[in-house]
């Protein structure tokens, strides 16, 4: 048995898709959902509790990886053993990447790895339950049911904990792309954020009437449905959790009700509808004056000037306020882009408070070391496929790319520069793609917000451009019809766009007769989201003073477009990510259907072609991921690295001209070695550093 279903796919003895793929069943339906690529961890969802989280978490403390079983907790395990520099030389920043699609199990990696580096760092309790009370809060604003996954991330995220020495001393979360327009439209089969759901089932009967809450089947942006019972029981206590986690953080009382107020507002807007009179002029129809008025009171500000952002656009050119008078569909974009914005401002607060609550209180001077936690939502294939999409496959790209250069191409480039004999391992490489998108002038971003800056452009417009300049290139396809359609080819699949909504996504800019709407709101929490924007560090700013946050920049001029914003937070992230000792997490989808203990081969086949398992699993067995330079080794493992070598009986590794390239267990076989050497080899260590200093 043990033979047949290695725990390390990098000792297959017989490498091919089909023996691959009958390891991975053969240990699922025993339940071992966890299996190793060397140092690469690969996770298939078992959608059922497995008891294998409990007694483990005392186990998987720098422990070997050869004396327990796969685990995710191993993972973090490495993660913070690298960081604290006893495993390996390299940065002490660590960062983990978590992909795979959707409803593949990358939020409850995330969520486990966070608890077991909680463990690991035995961190004081309080500190410690904040940062583990930031998820059930940001996933009841930030999550969603889709037909995919019952807990969607509608949202990217990139947790960072922060560490002085041993201990954690604070966090901080960096958020991506909040699929804001799922506020006021779902697809077929799915719904709103949880948060909508959660306050139904949770408040209590007068404090709806606080609230101004009335049936959730009347709201249009709930689609008039509400669950079963059953459903209703489980939102509850999830409302209770969300309330205890919003105290655990550290949210006042005032800014909790404010929120909520809100909330119920963004519904009631939504069902605000309208007609057009005799005169041809509009207005709010009789049966939905009831909504303007609440949404008013909702909002905290006056019945007029909602009414007029509703149907008019001020704009100021040369100091003189022009009105232009909105059609119907106008008004009704203007309806869906106030509850838009408003909630993804909410979102975005709820963000930044954390990260104020959670910063680390250290003095400046001190040297702070991360692990950070990469989750965003997986790559995305529906019927329709929308600017969302596109955002989230590329930056499902770019991690993919990560991980190549990583594995594939860093590793290969060194073997190459320093003599090793290897046999070049091929991947699908792409850079292509990347540049695809990215490339300046020229790339799709480029082109969107090229389009994006001509008021008259429609979409139609855009892919006209995508389709004269990418005809030829190879991840791009024309599709010849007359929606504005296009097509890439990506790692992961072929997707068809819809680009019908970019640019006016693209651009998500506010009237500033909106925004001065709720300036004016007597909502203590509406005014200040408004009137101030958010700063790098959470904390709220007033609109004059120079930091100015990349998401929702109100002033128009000035203004990045979103998709500019995200190429360039993309960047950041890139740059820190590239900067830190990496840890990968492949988590795997086993069937659609979200069932337990079925697995469909076709589709966990598919996974482990565009994931590059072969040959990962081929660079695992051949190659060498731990390579440190000469200098590095000695410094570390004390006397000459030659002598230290041949004493033990390590075997498998190689001499290249500047450094020495050794197999992933060698690393953990040579630490245990240090162990061993004890306090002798402090010693020489100490002697040693005198000699050459
Ligand atoms: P998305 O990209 O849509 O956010 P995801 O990859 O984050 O998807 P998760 O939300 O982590 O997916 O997982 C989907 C569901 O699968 C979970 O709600 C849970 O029911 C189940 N699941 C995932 N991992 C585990 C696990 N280790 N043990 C038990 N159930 C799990
Ligand atoms: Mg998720």
């Amino acid at each position: 048995m043990e033979e047949k279903l290695p725990e390390d796919l990098a000792n297959l003895s017989q490498l091919d898709e089909q023996s691959l793929l009958e390891v991975l069943t053969g240990r699922f339906t025993r339940n071992l959902i966890y299996t190793y690529i060397g140092d690469i961890l690969v996770a298939i969802n078992p959608f059922k509790y497995l008891s294998i989280y409990e007694k483990e978490v005392s186990q998987y403390k720098c422990h070997e990886k050869k004396s327990l079983p796969p685990h995710i907790f191993a993972v973090a395990d490495r993660a913070y053993q690298s960081m604290l520099g006893r495993l390996a030389t390299g940065p002490k920043n660590q960062c983990i990447v978590i992909s795979g699609e959707s409803g593949a199990g990358k939020t409850e990696s995330t969520k486990l790895l966070l608890r077991h580096i909680m463990e690991l760092c035995k961190a004081n309790s309080q500190l410690e339950q904040q940062i583990l009370q930031v998820n059930p809060l940001l996933e009841a604003f930030g999550n969603a049911q889709t037909v995919m996954n019952d807990n969607s991330s509608r949202f990217g995220k990139y947790i960072q904990l922060r560490f002085q020495n041993s201990s954690v001393k604070g966090a901080k979360i960096n958020e991506y792309l909040l699929e804001k327009s799922r506020v006021v439209h779902q697809d077929e089969g799915e719904q709103n954020f949880h948060i909508f759901y959660f306050m139904f089932a949770g408040i209590s009967t007068e404090d709806k009437e606080i609230y101004g809450l009335l049936d959730p089947k009347r709201y249009r942006y709930l689609n008039g449905r509400f669950g079963k019972e059953d459903m209703v029981q489980a939102w509850c206590l999830k409302y209770a959790e969300v309330c205890n986690a919003m105290d655990m953080v550290g949210f006042e009382e005032q800014e909790k009700v404010d929120m909520m107020t809100i909330l119920a507002g963004i519904l009631s807007l939504g069902n605000i509808a309208f007609e057009t009179t005799d005169t041809d002029a509009l207005k709010v129809s009789e049966a939905s004056r009831g909504w303007l008025k609440a949404t008013a009171g909702q909002f905290g500000v006056q019945e007029e000037d909602l009414l007029k952002s509703l149907t008019c656009t001020t704009s100021v050119t040369r100091g003189e306020a022009i009105q232009r008078l909105h059609n119907q569909q106008q008004a009704e974009d203007a309806r869906d882009s106030i509850a838009k914005v408003a909630y993804g401002r909410v979102f975005g607060w709820i963000v930044s408070k954390v990260n104020e609550l959670l910063a680390p209180k250290v003095d400046c001077d001190v040297e702070l070391n991360e692990i950070g936690i990469l989750d965003i939502f997986g790559f995305e294939n529906f019927a329709v496929n929308r600017f969302e999409q596109l955002c989230i496959n590329l930056a499902n790209e770019q991690l993919q790319y990560f991980f190549n250069h990583h594995i594939f191409l860093m590793e290969q480039k060194e073997y190459k520069e320093e003599g090793i004999t290897w046999e070049t391992i091929t991947y699908k490489d792409n850079k292509p793609i990347l540049d695809l998108f990215l490339t300046k002038p020229i790339g799709i971003l480029s082109l969107l917000d090229e389009q994006s800056a001509f008021p008259q452009a429609t979409d139609r417009d855009f892919v006209d451009k995508l389709n004269s300049k990418f005809k030829t290139a190879p991840n791009f396809e024309v599709v010849r019809n007359h929606t504005p359609l296009f097509t890439i080819v990506h790692y992961a699949g072929k997707v068809q766009y819809n680009a019908s909504g970019f640019l006016e996504k693209n651009r998500d800019t506010i009237p500033a007769n909106i925004r001065k709407l709720f300036i004016d709101s007597v909502t203590p929490l509406l005014s200040v989201l408004f009137a101030a924007t958010i700063s790098r560090t959470g904390t709220l700013m007033p609109r004059k003073a120079k930091l100015q946050v990349a998401d929702d920049n109100f002033n128009s001029t000035r203004k990045q477009s979103v998709g500019a914003q995200f190429k360039r937070s993309l960047a950041v992230l890139m740059e820190k990510m590239f900067a830190a000792g990496p840890h990968f997490v492949r988590c795997i989808k086993p069937n659609q259907s979200k069932q337990p203990d079925q697995l469909d081969s076709k589709l966990v086949m598919d996974q482990m072609r565009y994931n590059g398992l072969m040959e990962t699993i081929r660079i695992r067995r051949d190659g060498f991921s731990w390579r440190p330079k000469f200098r590095e080794f000695a410094e570390r493992f004390v006397c000459s690295c030659m002598s230290i070598l041949n004493s033990t009986e390590l075997s498998g590794w190689k001499c290249g001209s500047s450094r020495l390239f050794f197999k992933y267990w060698h690393q953990e076989e040579l630490a245990r070695l240090l162990e061993r050497l004890g306090r002798a080899a402090l010693v020489i260590q100490k002697n040693y550093r005198t000699r050459i200093c």
